[in-house]
């Protein structure tokens, strides 16, 4: 029998097996547990920064949340603004990513239980870059340190700094798949060539699987036409790997943090709310599609 077909046949349990598989012996199969839940892992990534990475992650968090899905928020950045949009400050915070990634302190210690749950950064993590770098299987770190909470959650959603470094690269290893949130100018666009090729390196090297689930447009101002034609440029190139949700631009993305809270939190019934609440399904229903594009 083929590696293939022992590989797509599905296990099944003792007590289904039919009688005529005893006529062909097959090797015995211990009998599958529950199946566990574990976590769809998502990574926002653009090593621009003002890109609404963070401001994605939480909101997208929030909307999944209201989907009744259990999420976790991990904040990669050192700046920590993901960490402030909650509410807290990473300048006094004791622990954070940086003792999760670099001392192994299990990530159930940074967890705060916030709006959505949240593993904290602080201004320490900046060093990690350092300090993870003498390191063996630095580029898995975090993936080791999100593998004990993978079934409490139905998603984590990994924010991460404005570069491509180490904290960035444990990010995309960690993941299933990555969020391009871009802002809706000509500029903005180029950066996604450099993307594509660390993420082509991180597949040869450390995560075969890892793709870009969506590129999402952000700041989108339909007024005008430089926008619109950002947008139309994105679709040339990207096609169906361009979300349809266009996330417009709108001060209530900047005032919902300082209140610690997601939009859909701080205006519910606002279209800021609503255009992250489309995100949400599109991510939950279209990603198949998109996979292979
Ligand atoms: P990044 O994490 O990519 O650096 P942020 O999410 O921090 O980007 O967003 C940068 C700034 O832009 C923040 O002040 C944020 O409040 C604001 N912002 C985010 N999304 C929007 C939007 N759709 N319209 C207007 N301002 C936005
Ligand atoms: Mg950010």
């Amino acid at each position: 029998m083929g590696l293939t077909r022992l590989l797509s046949r599905p296990q099944k349990r003792e007590e289904e097996l039919e009688p005529q598989r005893e006529v062909e012996p097959e090797p015995e199969q211990p009998p599958e547990p529950e199946q566990p839940r574990t976590a769809r892992v998502l990574a926002f990534a653009n090593q621009k920064g003002g890109v609404a990475k963070t401001t994605s992650t939480l909101n997208l968090a929030a909307a999944l949340k209201e989907e009744g899905l259990n999420v976790l928020i991990v904040d990669m950045d050192p700046q920590g603004n993901l960490t402030m949009s909650q509410g807290l400050n990473p300048d006094a915070i004791e622990r954070s990513m940086f003792d999760v990634l670099v001392h192994r302190l299990p990530i159930e210690h940074v967890i705060q239980d916030a709006e959505v749950d949240l593993a904290v950064s602080s201004i320490d993590l900046a060093g990690a870059e350092l300090a993870l770098s003498s390191m063996i299987g630095r580029e898995r770190a975090l993936e080791k340190a999100l593998l004990p909470v993978k079934e409490n959650y139905d998603y984590i959603l990994i924010d991460t700094p404005p570069s491509l470094g180490l904290l960035t690269i444990n990010a995309l290893v960690a993941a299933d798949g990555v969020i391009v949130p871009v802002q809706c100018e000509y500029l903005s666009l180029r950066g996604l060539v450099q993307l594509e090729n660390t993420m082509q390196m991180i597949r040869e090297n450390l995560n075969p699987n890892v793709q870009i689930v969506g590129i999402l447009p952000t700041m989108f101002d339909r007024r005008t036409l430089h926008a619109r034609e950002a947008v139309e440029i994105l679709e040339e190139n990207f096609g169906d790997l361009v979300f349809k949700t266009r996330i417009k631009k709108t001060i209530r993305y900047a005032e919902a943090p300082v209140k610690g809270s997601s939009v859909l939190k701080y205006d519910p019934s606002g279209s800021a709310a609503e255009a992250y609440r489309h995100l949400a399904k599109e991510v939950l229903n279209g990603s198949q599609a998109r996979q292979h594009a």
